[in-house]
């Protein structure tokens, strides 16, 4: 068995998803998480790989984030598309990491990955707020590589 189908229990993978979904509740941007074991590439011309594979880039407005994880590479990306890029600034994300980071020195992916989609729902719910015609447009799975 692969370190990535590993890395998160059944139980744990709930609970981040559930996360997705309470993030989701509050804004209509869109929150994916790919893991896989190591990026090939520069870590973020990896994730606008994988950003673009999952069809991230179709979001009605382009409110689409990605939490992308190379866990041997204890390396990960925030990676959010045109539409929030267009309003935010570049530190936007930065609170975010920061919560991530201080749960993955721990070794706690898990809680580090929750915190970090609650926060981004938290953050991205300013500026695209929910509204009765949001819709789920991607879907609330880990992405594994
Ligand atoms: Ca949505
Ligand atoms: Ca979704």
């Amino acid at each position: 068995m692969s370190k990535v189908e590993d890395f998160l229990s059944l139980e744990e993978e709930e609970q981040i998803i559930a996360a997705i979904r309470k993030a989701e509740s509050n804004t209509s941007g869109e929150i994916r998480i790919h893991i896989e074991h190591t990026s090939k590439i520069d870590v973020y011309e990896r994730a606008l790989e994988v950003f673009h594979y999952l069809k991230m880039d179709t979001t009605r407005l382009r409110n689409g984030v990605l939490i992308y994880l190379a866990v041997n590479d204890k390396n990960f990306v925030i990676f959010g598309d045109q539409g929030i890029n267009d309003v935010v600034s570049d530190n936007f994300w930065d609170s975010t990491k920061d919560i991530m980071l201080s749960h993955f020195k721990n070794g706690d992916f898990k809680q580090g990955l929750i915190d970090g989609v609650l926060k981004a729902g938290e953050q991205l719910e300013k500026h695209f707020p929910w509204d009765d015609m949001d819709k789920d447009e991607l879907p609330n799975k880990i992405s594994k590589g």
